[in-house]
């Protein structure tokens, strides 16, 4: 039985901006973060200013999870 996570999806992340969603202010972004933590408590969202197109945007905080295998 295979009980890993697969963490590819949660965490593929590119180095251009085209799957992320793009917050011109910080508080645009601050406001999805909230929102994104109260709809999963288990998430932890980190802002972000993006110096490729100016704009924030959130990111995952994998810290925690990379420790866990
Ligand atoms: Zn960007």
């Amino acid at each position: 039985m295979k009980h890993r996570f697969d963490h590819s999806k949660l965490f593929s992340e590119k180095p251009l901006c085209g799957g992320k969603r793009c917050y011109k202010t910080k508080k645009d972004a601050e406001a999805v973060k909230l929102e994104q933590e109260i709809l999963n408590p288990e998430l932890s969202l980190t802002i972000y200013h993006c110096a490729q197109c100016g704009t924030y945007h959130l990111t995952r905080n994998k810290s925690a999870d990379d420790f866990l295998e």
